[in-house]
């Protein structure tokens, strides 16, 4: 008798996990060979795609069949650059003082829910305090809604670098702050930064080899670690087998970053054709954030937006990327997409490929920077691809963006490992 309950317990438990979901395709972006495939039915099991099929699968007994035949479906989007935890605004730099982490921790659950809401099924975190690994934990185990996200913790500065917490803080609150807080000189502390930030759970590194815009500091472009600094940090990230993004807008910090290997550039304002063959050569990645130089640039034109000292490198820098986009692309430079959502608003991010095209790359080929490209960089191979095996991060949007590139920003349905979020 108890011998049967068993078989009978294993029987059950195995219908309940071979429960399929059909969704029926009117169009289905093909991104590996930049093709529109119409009348498609994608076959999902548990969290993951078992197949693809011509035409509409009739959906058998048990199954359940989702209908987008009115609707273009494609892989779950990735961007490869966000911040989860802020958003700009004019009070933003108070914010440092006034936050507690647990200010940071709810405004991220709202963001993380926009983002996934806006067809964003996998994001890079590149900076916050920390709250971004609690954040991605939380969604793991379920308690949240976001999208998946690969977290950098707080991103690796210089002294006085772009991401030293500390900048523009009068002497008395200014401290020193070392590797644990992500501020690093000289080649041990630059290993310890990357040994403190496997310790936290990070990721992903990111560093900041240049100046950047919104720091409370002169120069948005000069170097800030040296050659024999960004191999050391690139060299103990992969013992921990992390990946390496580098913030660059200048071109010496650039050329630095791509020498000493790391995988992607984080804007590359100034990127000139010389550092582009490096670029290509090395296969380093461009991430290239038009949208987030667009959006500093609008702000700074607002009086009293940022401070004094950021302003002027808002307003030179942030025209710039869509320029530099146009002729790293047409060199064949590798481009993945991103956008560093936190500098304009959460779930605006589709707003890129309007600016990508703009800029000559076909659409098909923007989708591609979000999907299938995103994920070569990230490494994660079970992403940005609808096809057997692959885990079911599925998107659809209203219209077609091969025609109208702003209905990527009507996105009806999202599927994230599995499970519906929004279904229009
Ligand atoms: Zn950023």
């Amino acid at each position: 008798m108890r011998k049967l309950f068993f078989v009978l317990f294993i029987v059950m438990g195995f219908a309940g996990y071979t429960q399929k979901t059909l969704i029926h395709c009117g169009q289905l972006i093909d991104v590996k060979n930049l093709q529109v495939l119409k009348e498609m039915t994608v076959l999902i099991e548990g969290n993951k795609i078992i197949d693809v099929q011509k035409g509409y699968t009739t959906a058998g007994a048990g199954e359940k069949a989702i209908d987008l035949k009115t609707k273009t479906v494609m892989p779950g989007l990735i961007d490869m650059h966000v911040h989860m935890e802020s958003e700009t605004n004019p009070n933003k730099y108070m914010e440092t003082f006034t936050f507690n982490p647990a200010d940071f921790a709810f405004q991220s659950v709202v963001f993380a829910e926009t983002t996934l809401m806006a067809g964003f099924t996998t994001v890079r975190d590149l900076g916050g305090s920390g709250v971004n690994i609690s954040l991605r934990n939380a969604i793991n185990k379920g308690m949240i809604k976001g999208p998946r996200i690969y977290t950098a913790g707080k991103s690796i500065a210089s002294t006085g670098g772009h991401a030293d917490p500390t900048n523009g803080y009068k002497n008395q609150l200014m401290g020193n702050p070392g590797p644990e807080q992500g501020v690093a000189n000289g080649v041990d502390e630059c290993m310890k930064a990357v040994r403190q930030r496997y310790k936290d759970g990070s990721d992903v590194i990111k560093i900041t080899a240049s100046g950047g815009v919104l720091s409370v500091a002169k120069s948005g472009e000069n170097p800030q670690f040296t050659e024999e600094e960004i191999k050391a940090i690139v060299a103990t990230a992969n013992d921990y087998g992390f990946k390496v993004a580098a913030h660059c807008h200048g071109v010496i910090a650039m050329q630095r970053a791509i020498r000493a290997g790391v995988n992607s550039i984080e804007h590359g304002t100034y990127m000139d054709a010389e550092t582009m063959e490096l670029m290509k050569k090395h296969g380093t990645y461009l991430v290239p954030t038009i949208i987030a130089g667009k959006s500093v640039a609008d702000s700074a034109k607002k009086p009293g937006y940022f401070p004094d000292v950021v302003t002027p490198k808002a307003l030179a820098i942030g025209p710039k990327l869509q320029s530099m986009f146009a002729a790293a692309y047409k060199s064949g430079v590798k481009i993945a997409f991103g956008t560093d959502a936190s500098v304009y608003a959460h779930g605006k991010n589709w707003m890129e490929f309007v600016y990508m095209t703009e800029a000559g790359m076909p659409i098909l080929e923007a989708i591609r920077a979000a999907t299938v490209r995103a994920s070569d960089l990230l490494g994660d191979d079970r992403l940005g691809v609808i096809e057997k095996d692959k885990l079911a991060d599925i998107v659809a949007v209203d219209g077609d963006p091969t025609k109208d590139v702003k209905s990527m920003g009507r996105v009806t349905f999202v599927m994230k490992n599995g499970v519906v979020y929004k279904n229009n």
